[in-house]
């Protein structure tokens, strides 16, 4: 039996277990209906997955409703939002329902972890492509912007980078499996708790989407301000660390990209605070260096010569 447009949605996309009670009007009406708390301003993020483009043809359903979640979720927790509600455009070949069925569960698996509820959307017939927005909550003027980076400010990363490059290179048949890095590729963990945490802290945060060097350039673009980095203190996973010599896998930890850990900078006088707050997370957070007048990235090497670096990342066109 086909299942009729109106079914579909019912079926599919109102069957959400969890209902927040700032929800007054969810799937099923022309629009959605949702009570911002006082004091409170909505942050608002959207991204689009394109199969073939952003996820191999290949890729479960059930990874493709993750991913796409995953990374709202992740630019959220670098405005130090707390998650809310979200819409779903999607755009699929034909009525499959078995893979509707496998992309609902992962969405609504991370959608309950993170009390996210699915107010709204669209469907249509068309190249396999989603759009996922996502609607977070932060206190007024609560938001950590891009822009906020002061002189002297010390910048931080969280967790290990790189393991999604691995993750790439095993889906790729480049080399042998590895679980976790898999994982790392297909089911990315937003940093939401650490980034409210940082509220009132951190002067700047970003999501590290298209590798660390790239979007600690944005920070620093939007700041007006230039970074040196320390070579050593890179997190570079250790699964990518045993996998390739030290040079490639402190190139792919710095420019790959897709890790989704946060980077933040801070005054120096609140080290120890930041010390404090990470004891409490098992991702940690790292010092990688400080934010200098001077504008551009550099990286102190080993050997303590300063490198200039790109901060080019991945770009679509
Ligand atoms: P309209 O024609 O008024 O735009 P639709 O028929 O497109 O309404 O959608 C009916 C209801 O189903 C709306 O509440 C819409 O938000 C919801 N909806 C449609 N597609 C999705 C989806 N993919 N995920 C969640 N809700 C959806
Ligand atoms: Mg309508």
């Amino acid at each position: 039996m086909v299942l009729s447009e109106f079914k579909l949605i019912e079926r599919y996309f109102r069957q959400q277990g969890i209902s927040r009670p700032d929800v007054i009007l969810g799937v099923g009406d022309d629009a959605a209906v949702v009570a911002v708390p006082q004091n409170h301003e909505l942050v608002l993020t959207m991204d689009t997955l394109v199969s073939g483009v952003h996820f191999p043809e290949s890729c479960s359903a059930y990874d493709i409703a993750y991913k796409a979640l995953a990374v709202n979720l992740s630019d959220l927790a670098a405005m130090g939002a707390q998650p809310a509600w979200a819409t779903l455009s999607l755009s699929i070949p034909q009525l499959d329902e078995k893979w509707l069925d496998e992309f609902c569960r992962g969405l609504f698996a991370l959608a309950q972890q993170y009390n996210v509820q699915l107010i709204g959307g669209d469907v249509t017939r068309g190249p396999l492509v989603l759009t996922l927005q996502l609607h977070g909550l932060v206190p007024k003027g609560g938001a950590i912007r891009r822009s906020g980076a002061k002189v002297d400010d010390l910048i931080y990363v969280t967790g290990q980078l790189g393991e999604a490059a691995l993750g790439l290179m095993m889906e790729q048949g480049q080399i042998a499996i590895h679980d976790e890095a898999l994982k790392a590729l297909r089911n990315p963990q937003a940093r939401i708790e650490e980034g409210i945490a940082l509220r009132g802290i951190a002067h700047s945060m970003i999501d590290i989407s298209d590798g660390l060097a790239a979007d600690l350039g944005h920070i620093l673009e939007e700041s007006y301000c230039g970074a040196v980095i320390d070579e050593e203190a890179i997190p570079i996973a250790s699964s990518l660390r045993h996998a390739m010599s030290y040079q490639e896998a402190w190139h792919k930890a710095l420019f790959h990209g897709d890790d989704y850990e946060l980077c933040f900078t801070v005054p120096a006088s609140l080290q120890k605070k930041v010390d404090a707050i990470f004891s409490h997370f098992s991702c940690g957070a790292h010092l990688i260096g400080r934010i200098e007048s001077e504008g551009g990235l550099r990286c102190r090497m080993r050997d303590k010569h300063i490198q200039s670096m790109e901060t080019k990342g991945h770009q679509h066109f």
